[in-house]
């Protein structure tokens, strides 16, 4: 296992994460425990000391799991990242609270990599009213947390700004060889290490859309190359070779796909691509391109919509869509992130058809034509499916309130 140093505190991580967000389920649908755990102390055993969980995933079972897989002497191998949810905090009891059943259900007495989980500008400009930042001052201060950070989905110029307005240890964004100018980006990647911090890397393989089954063309160039790796294997080497990335996180739920990422991270040094390794990859991304219904490079010259429409989230999403059919987790990820679930709504159904986005564009996208396209093709089902989603976060929240009530816990209400 290859470590990398967090340039502002000299904490060594190893370049593999595990993230707990796909833990492995049973026949009949439920996590399968044990092989979770079993999973979770083979990374460990080999060399992944970087573990990421956070409160929604696996609705609320992953932390649970997690903790009890760090027993029997784990928890003193690795460092914990786990997430506030900005979503069900409406005051700084509501940070205190959560931040306090967090060690708890993790047995343990401090996170060491605590983040605010995916900000957009509303979640944060609302978070920032209600004193987040005096917040993890006062919890780094008693030690219940070690280092701050954030992930996002949000664009370039939204990162940055959530960059700059607080002393960040890390952060945590989207990349891959075909993210290089949605969201963060490079650009944003580049910028966060420049200000020294941490920077690690969720969807390395697109929520797995770059390995597996991909598409036969792109497996065509693959095949063509000199050195013979998984398709996996490709997209986490490209991500390894940026010196910025901290941390490449992977959820991983299979012994083999386990063994196979600790092997590449035995090697994968930054700068460790050949020339002829980038131009197949290059030619991977073309080709990906290609095969996509939109155009659309992220660079936001569009934005922002008088709307309120995030214009190249809804096009990445759409384009995913389009190149991995079978998948049907696309439309649940379009829906949480562009249908109000996580912060103000910004889909493709809430064009106005100004066409103010469309005078903008440097690729000369028929914009509010293309919109209406999206809204078709992938918010069929967000009407039923953000009232239900919301209704479930709104129990959540109001579950943990009743339990502090029953249970007489009184010490941060
Ligand atoms: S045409 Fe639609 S997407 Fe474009 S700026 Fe106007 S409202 Fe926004
Ligand atoms: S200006 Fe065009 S290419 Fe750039 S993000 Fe907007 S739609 Fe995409």
């Amino acid at each position: 296992m290859l470590y990398r140093t967090v340039p502002k505190t000299g904490d060594r991580l190893s370049i593999l994460g595990f993230g707990c967000m796909r833990y492995p389920s049973t026949r009949t649908g439920g996590i399968d425990e044990e092989r979770t755990i079993r999973q979770i102390r083979q990374a460990i055993d080999g060399g992944v000391n970087y573990l990421d969980t956070a409160p929604v995933y696996h609705m609320g079972k992953s932390e649970v799991i997690l903790g009890r897989a760090l027993a029997d002497g784990y928890r003193e191998k690795v460092r914990i990242a786990t997430k506030l949810p900005p979503w069900s905090v409406f005051d700084r009891d509501d940070m205190e609270r959560i931040l306090d059943t967090q060690l708890e259900t993790l047995q343990t007495d401090h996170i060491d990599y605590y983040l605010l989980h995916s900000l957009s500008k509303s979640s944060f400009e609302s978070m920032k009213m209600l004193g987040i930042f005096a917040f993890l001052d006062s919890a780094k201060k008693d030690g219940r947390i070690r280092h701050a950070g954030f992930s996002t989905h949000a664009n370039n110029a939204v990162f940055r700004e959530i960059v700059d307005s607080y002393d960040w240890d890390f952060c945590q964004i989207q990349y891959n060889y075909l993210d290089e100018k949605n969201q963060a980006g490079t650009d944003g990647l580049e910028y966060a290490a420049g200000k020294k911090m941490a920077v690690m890397i969720m969807e390395p393989l697109r929520g797995g859309n770059l390995a597996g089954r991909v598409p036969a063309a792109i497996q065509a160039i693959w095949d063509k190359a000199p050195v013979k790796r998984s398709p996996a294997e490709w997209a986490l080497r490209w991500v390894w070779n940026h010196p910025e990335v901290t941390v490449v996180l992977s959820g991983m739920n299979d012994e083999a796909h386990i063994e196979e990422n600790l092997r590449v991270a035995d090697t994968a040094l930054p700068g460790g691509l050949l020339e002829e390794d980038l131009a197949t990859i290059h030619r991977a991304r073309d080709e990906y391109w290609r095969l996509m219904k939109v155009g659309c490079t992220g660079c936001g010259y569009c934005m922002p919509c008088p709307a309120g429409v995030d214009i190249p989230g809804c096009f990445a999403s759409y384009n995913t869509h389009a190149l991995f059919p079978h998948d049907r987790t696309t439309k649940f990820h379009y829906i949480g992130q562009h249908g109000g679930l996580m912060g103000e709504k910004s889909s493709a159904g809430l064009c106005r058809q100004c066409g103010k986005c469309a005078k903008a564009c440097p690729q000369h996208l028929p914009i509010p034509a293309l919109m209406k396209d999206v809204a078709r093709e992938m918010e069929g089902m967000m009407g039923v499916v953000v009232p239900v989603l919301k209704g479930g976060l709104w129990c959540m929240n109001k579950l943990g309130r009743v339990r502090r009530f029953v249970t007489g816990d009184k010490s941060h209400a």
